[in-house]
């Protein structure tokens, strides 16, 4: 992709109301948009970003066995009745339609999704059922911050799952958070298991994916042996001793929370009757469980955990390209044609090989260049420059590396795609 081509921008001046490191670096990068408060355009390098994260998730969500749908997200006000939740969401946006007919847009979806799954699971054959879907949700919060990890429109992926016992829910809710941790892990975040309240739904506890960041709204207690605790439900206090090891001492650590997990138990299959005969001729309730993630604030997130005083550093895995290719301009015209020629065939090369290339083509100065590289923080920079091509080379240089080397001309395709295959090196903590 050439960088002319791209729509949008960098720009110098830092939103003024930008709280936050992922507001400032997404906006100043062109990655995103804001509309209003909470509210982003997510442009063409920010939308890679977002799309290669609910990639992940997807992949993930399927390899548990769910079912990708996509549910409306205009929604009737009836729906929301039936289970006494019209009024008690105070994030819920609502409107009004023609002859006075009342909508909520979707803030979450089980009034949703169990009249949906009931018209088709009917048989105790029929289970268990597990259904996902990623769209995007719309929530009133009081106050819309830090870029992309509070929004009022917001990106979510929100997984329900339908069981007939707790034996078959409880191993579905372990596996989940298998494939939670892999999420974050592949998006280049360390995520911990945290226990957290079960809201309205359950007296049981919540399980919530925290990233320990500065910019974090919450505060967990934690200990290294695994046990952590959300302060709002915490039995702990900083310096106890852990009650999950008796060895350990709580720390604490404000984090961000990317994911939630709920028990739902009957909660939404009693106010909407469903019920089914169990192999044994009995009805019962129905379980169910919902599983929460944000895309959107997973990549603000992502930036907010790797970047430094220049800009942003993506994880290979979901970098809106893999290659910031700088050619830098020659005055001399036989000298340039080659560096176009090698620039040229550079791209197409690695494109090839399946390395995304972003190509800074421009006819600007090289500090310009590697200022919008640092800020734009692709995971590798190689320039071609009459400098280079002076040793028949190309310069390599890692985002998270201080250094630059030269590679030749013949090794260059191949070591790109050997790095593009290593382990990530950027993953928090
Ligand atoms: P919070 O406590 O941060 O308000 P929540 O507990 O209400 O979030 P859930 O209903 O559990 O959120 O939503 C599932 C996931 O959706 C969250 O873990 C988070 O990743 C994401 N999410 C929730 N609210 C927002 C928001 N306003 N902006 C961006 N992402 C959000
Ligand atoms: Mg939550």
């Amino acid at each position: 992709m050439k960088y002319s081509k791209l729509f949008g921008k960098t720009v110098k001046d830092a939103p003024h109301d930008a709280d936050s490191p992922n507001a400032r670096l997404l906006t100043q990068a062109g990655f995103i948009n804001q509309l209003m408060a909470g509210v982003y355009t997510y442009m063409p390098m920010g939308l890679r970003v977002l799309n290669k994260v609910k990639d992940i998730v997807r992949d993930e969500m399927d390899a548990l066995g769910a079912s990708e749908v996509f549910m409306p997200a205009l929604t009737p006000k009836e729906a929301w009745e039936k289970t006494n939740r019209w009024d008690k969401i105070d994030v819920l946006f609502k409107l009004e339609g023609h002859g006075g007919k009342e909508y909520a847009l979707g803030s979450t979806h089980e009034e949703i999704v169990t009249p949906l799954v009931k018209q088709y699971a009917t048989s105790y054959k029929d289970f268990p059922v597990s259904v996902y879907q990623i769209q995007d949700k719309f929530r009133n919060e009081p106050r819309a911050k830090s870029g992309l990890l509070r929004g009022r429109e917001f990106s979510m992926k929100d997984l329900y799952s339908f069981h007939l016992d707790e034996q078959d829910f409880l191993d579905f809710y372990e596996k989940s958070k298998g494939a939670y941790l892999n999420v974050f892990k592949r998006c280049g975040l360390n995520a911990k298991i945290v226990e957290a309240s079960g809201g309205d739904f359950t007296e049981k506890n919540s399980h919530e994916f925290q990233v320990p960041t500065e910019n974090g709204e919450d505060m967990v207690f934690y200990c290294d042996c695994g046990f952590a605790q959300n302060k709002e439900i915490a039995s702990v206090k900083e310096g106890d001793t852990c009650p999950g090891c008796s060895k350990g001492i709580i720390k604490s650590e404000k984090a961000i929370e990317v994911g939630n997990i709920f028990p739902l138990e009957d909660r939404f299959s009693k106010d909407l009757n469903f019920k089914v005969q169990g192999a044994d001729g009995e009805m019962v309730n129905v379980i169910m469980g919902c599983y929460g993630i944000g895309p959107s604030r997973v990549m603000g997130s992502i930036v907010e955990v790797h970047h430094d005083d220049k800009g942003m550093l993506w994880p290979k895995s979901v970098a809106p390209f893999h290659v910031y290719l700088a050619s830098l301009s020659s005055k001399d015209e036989d000298l340039q044609s080659r560096i176009d020629e090698v620039a040229t065939s550079l791209h197409d090369d690695l494109e090839a090989a399946g390395v995304e290339v972003l190509w800074d083509e421009r006819d600007t100065r090289p500090g310009e260049k590697f200022a919008d590289a640092d800020l734009i923080g692709l995971p590798l920079r190689l320039v071609v420059s009459e400098k280079t091509l002076a040793e028949n080379s190309i310069e390599w240089k890692e985002r998270h590396e201080d250094d630059a080397r030269l590679v030749s001309l013949d090794d260059i395709v191949e070591q790109a795609e050997q790095w593009l295959e290593a382990p990530e090196r950027l993953t928090s903590h």
